[in-house]
């Protein structure tokens, strides 16, 4: 599996550095934002480094129907039963700043009308 020892969620997935975590598969790890921007604020990311959705290729259709399926199991834990809210920030000029990976579930908040 790919892996980049400089990247912060590479180490976070080795456990080398502490987080928040709220689930675990064989294919992601789930944890609590730094920065939370709504009440529930989570951060599902691949074990595998992949650096963004630009990035994906047929290799990781398994893993990518993975995290869809999983998103709203994870809302539904989480008590968000009025809605949530997915995000996946995409280089530089889409605002993403790890770069690895990781699809934002937001929620907790009545998301309507605010954007991120
Ligand atoms: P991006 O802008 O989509 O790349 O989002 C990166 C997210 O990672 C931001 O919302 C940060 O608050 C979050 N983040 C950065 N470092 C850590 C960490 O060490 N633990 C948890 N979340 C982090």
């Amino acid at each position: 599996m790919n892996t980049d020892p400089n990247c912060i969620f590479c180490k976070i997935v080795a456990g080398q550095i502490p987080s928040k975590q709220v689930y675990a598969d064989d294919y992601v790890i789930v944890f609590e934002d730094i920065n939370p921007k709504a009440a529930v604020h989570l951060l599902v990311v691949p074990r595998e480094h992949v650096v963004s959705l630009a990035d994906l290729t047929p290799e990781h259709d398994v893993l990518i129907a993975h995290i869809m399926r999983l998103l709203p199991k994870l809302a539904q834990e989480q008590g968000l039963t009025t809605g949530f809210r997915t995000m996946i920030n995409t280089g530089k000029g889409g605002g993403q700043e790890v770069f690895h990976l990781h699809v934002h579930l937001l929620g907790g908040d009545d998301l309507r009308g605010i954007g991120f």
